[in-house]
């Protein structure tokens, strides 16, 4: 049977249709099958997007419609209520729609010959002779399912990465997940407009942090993420009880919220095998520190357009010949994620009490100014070298590494 497009990608979502863009504009025929009727509906992530990787990756400037504000920096917080603040001469980061940022690419990937089916899950793979030859779809509303044939398939599917096993690789590191609550609210008090904020508190989320995110129209996006407990019990507690949350928050009100799982256990360590790739969320290509993963997902997209471009020349569609794709993207991301692993560990160890010392030393040696050299929020390995050239800070950062090594957090 005639396959029915070169590449068939599960999901779209950003990692889905910027790989589909990439293709199409390489020449190669795609088709997206979107579960949801809508691109980027149901929304669940704040979009909280450093404006050097969206350089990197040529989306920046985005239009003023997809840009919900721009940050100089952040305001981090102990849960004992002491709070140290990085601001940058330039704003560094930018909160987008995820919805408006979703559909945007979505559109481009159209433009450039992507087709988009939606209401049409893929139930699951075709697997022939321990080959990936396409995958069965069901459409809302219909009861049989239908077969698609594509000589690769990009699973951009998120964190459910329900067809990893299928395609005989191992699944992501659950250990390593955690549970998302995300919220509109308005009536928020003593806010910077310029500055997002980052609450640390073992009592409201465990193993990762909340944050604050102001919109220019006056409403923030408030969310936490913990290894444990109901996160919707813990945001009314975080927004009642915190205390440098609750002067802002105790009179905000919730307009939506949105439940969804984060994985930090950073790439999985074989993202291919026989026609198939994995990408973004579906290979947990997520910073492990903030959980960020549409930059990481993007590039990760970027360098697999590449590689099954390259396969459909070369008529190799075999694991062999895809290994080159998680090459790729480790000589890209490995060295940060490794970084970023170690540092989520630190963190994980570290209690609330060495969190607040942490932020009273930084603030009492004005480190401020120094941290102005941790400008790319998403490659932190690299941004972490460059902080080591100055005597203060290596000082401090070894102290805390010594600390972590003797096991002393
Ligand atoms: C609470 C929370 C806060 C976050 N904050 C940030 C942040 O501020 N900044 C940041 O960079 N990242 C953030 N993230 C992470 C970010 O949301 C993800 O990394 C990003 O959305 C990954 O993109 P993706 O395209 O890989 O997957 P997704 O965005 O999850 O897209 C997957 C798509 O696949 C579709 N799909 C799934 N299964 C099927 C199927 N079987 N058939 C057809 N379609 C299917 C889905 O409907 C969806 O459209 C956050 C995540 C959470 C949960």
């Amino acid at each position: 049977m005639k396959p029915f497009s070169d590449v068939i990608v599960v999901g779209g979502g950003p990692s889905g249709s910027f790989t589909a863009l990439n293709l199409a504009k390489l020449g190669a025929s795609v088709a997206v099958f979107e579960e949801h009727s809508k691109i980027g509906v149901p929304s669940h992530c704040p979009g909280h997007l450093s404006i050097k990787g969206l350089k990197k990756l040529e989306l920046y400037p985005l239009s003023a419609e997809i840009v919900e504000n721009i940050f100089y920096g952040a305001v981090f917080h102990s849960s004992k209520g002491t709070s140290f603040s990085v601001r940058f001469s330039q704003p560094v980061t930018c909160v987008v729609n995820r919805v408006l940022f979703d559909k945007y690419i979505a559109e481009m990937a159209e433009k450039a010959g992507v087709h988009y089916y939606l209401n049409s899950k893929v139930e699951s793979l075709i697997v022939e002779d321990g080959f990936v030859k396409g995958v069965y779809v069901r459409k809302k509303g219909r009861d049989e399912k239908e077969e698609f044939l594509a000589k690769i398939v990009v699973d951009a599917e998120g964190i459910s990465s329900r067809f990893l096993r299928l395609a005989g690789l191992s699944g992501l590191n659950r250990q390593m997940v955690v549970n998302g609550v995300e919220a509109e609210v308005e009536n928020v008090e003593n806010v910077d407009l310029n500055m997002v904020e980052v609450f640390f508190g073992k009592d409201y989320a465990s193993g990762f942090y909340a944050w604050l995110i102001p919109k220019k129209d006056g409403k923030a996006k408030v969310g936490l993420a913990a290894k444990t407990r109901n996160p919707h019990e813990l945001l009314q507690k975080f927004m009642l009880k915190h205390p440098a949350a609750e002067e802002k928050l105790r009179t905000a009100k919730i307009l939506h919220v949105a439940f969804h799982p984060l994985t930090l256990g950073g790439p999985i360590k074989k993202a291919y095998s026989n026609g198939f790739l994995a990408v973004g969320d579906a290979a947990s290509q997520v910073k492990p520190t903030t959980g960020g993963g549409v930059v990481f997902g993007m590039t990760s997209a970027r360098i697999a357009a590449d590689i099954v471009y390259e396969a459909l020349k070369e008529n190799d569609f075999s694991s062999g010949f895809l290994g080159r794709y998680q090459r790729r993207f480790e000589e890209v991301l490995g060295f940060d994620v490794n970084v970023m692993l170690r540092i989520r560990k630190m963190l994980d160890a570290m209690s609330d009490q060495k969190i607040d010392d942490a932020i009273s030393l930084c603030k009492k040696l004005k480190l401020d100014e120094t941290l102005q050299s941790f400008e790319d929020i998403d490659f932190q390995g690299q941004s972490l070298l460059r902080l080591l050239r100055s005597p203060k800070m290596f000082a401090v950062l070894s102290y805390f590494f010594l600390l972590y090594l003797t096991a002393n957090v």
